[in-house]
């Protein structure tokens, strides 16, 4: 799927979008430079979800688990400081991986080696003065989900 975000809000709608169509489980990599709009996305996400808090990217403590009410824990990592894929053993990343909750990983690269399969890629590029977007789907999982992004986000 590919569509153009022009604005910060777009970026926000496409993340309540994914909120609502990603399972118990779903492990989600976002692509894209700094300032792409990663972050903005999993606001949007948790924002949807009911989180009332902030939401920041992890640089430094690589995750940030929120545990929500009715729904599956979301784990949001960014990995951009990540120097070695071992450390995410370290952290526990396993479990929390494998587990029930959703992950939404910026900067999946760094964990090569270390990451399972996505079952959803999500690539952002700057394109003045929004954001190009790209959703890709893996297996018969990620492919539902882009199906339902498709219907609730016309193009
Ligand atoms: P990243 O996590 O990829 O480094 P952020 O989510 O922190 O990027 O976003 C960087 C900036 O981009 C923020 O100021 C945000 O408001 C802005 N932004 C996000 N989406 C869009 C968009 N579709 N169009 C214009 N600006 C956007
Ligand atoms: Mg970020």
């Amino acid at each position: 799927m590919e569509r153009y975000l022009p604005d910060e809000a777009a970026t926000l709608a496409l993340g309540a979008a994914l909120a609502a169509a990603a399972p118990s489980g779903c492990r989600i990599w976002l692509h894209g430079d700094l300032g792409a709009g990663k972050t903005t996305l999993v606001r949007g996400f948790l924002h949807a979800l009911g989180w009332r808090g902030p939401v920041r990217s992890p640089t430094y403590t690589l995750v940030e688990s929120y545990a929500l009410t009715g729904h599956a824990d979301v784990h949001h990592f960014d990995l951009y400081r990540l120097a070695d894929p071992e450390e995410l053993e370290y952290l526990g990343a396993r479990d929390l991986l494998d587990g029930d909750g959703i992950s939404l990983i910026e900067w999946p690269q760094r964990g090569a080696g270390f990451l399972p399969p996505a079952d959803l890629e999500v690539f952002l590029t700057h394109r003045p003065p929004g954001r190009a977007v790209r959703v890709l789907g893996h297996g018969e999982r990620g492919l539902a989900v882009v199906r339902q992004l498709e219907r609730a986000l016309p193009a």
